[in-house]
């Protein structure tokens, strides 16, 4: 339980056993399980993929992939039920949609945007924006809802996620 971080893995180390290897399991089963490495500002781990890069994924996210054997989609999050940031119990971890993220991403993007000559949505209206993209709205169905412009709800999308791929996935 201590925050005394774990020596580093000897190199060749596989990368399930070295991403495990900085995670302290002492609580047992049921509790949560801390990352004892780096971790960023809002307390999640990072941890460097691959190894000694500054190439980094949260602790929590490569958890969870390597709980369920398989890369999570640029629109699933890793979320925790214990409400601890650098937890890695994949007990703890579930998949979430973006949407909590999204509200989050929302608050901030609109508090500065709403100034913004370009902020033509409520933030209310952006909700439903996103979910509608989500549930695989064109954008140009979107613009055509709100009367705004397609550019413009790309630019939210593009801005909102990080992922472009998100939007050729839901381009579909
Ligand atoms: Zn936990």
């Amino acid at each position: 339980m201590s925050g005394v971080k774990k020596p580093r893995s000897p190199k060749g180390t596989p990368l399930d056993k070295r991403f495990w290897d900085k995670v302290d399991k002492s609580g047992g089963d049921d509790s949560c399980w801390p990352w004892t490495y780096c971790v960023d500002g809002r307390g999640y781990g990072m941890f460097s993929l691959p190894r000694g890069t500054t190439k980094m994924i949260r602790a929590n996210r490569m958890a969870l992939q390597l709980h369920l054997g398989r890369v999570l989609l640029p629109d699933e999050e890793s979320c925790h039920s214990c409400d601890n940031p650098s937890c890695c119990n994949p007990r703890h971890l579930f998949i979430g949609s973006h949407d909590d993220n999204l509200k989050d991403y929302a608050e901030k993007h609109f508090a500065k945007g709403s100034r913004h000559s370009q902020a033509k949505l409520t933030h209310k209206d952006y909700l439903i924006a996103m979910r509608m993209r989500k549930e695989g709205h064109t954008q140009r169905a979107i613009a055509d809802h709100f009367g705004i412009d397609k550019s413009y709800v790309s630019r939210l999308v593009r801005g909102l996620t990080g992922h472009t791929v998100l939007e050729n996935l839901n381009e579909q």
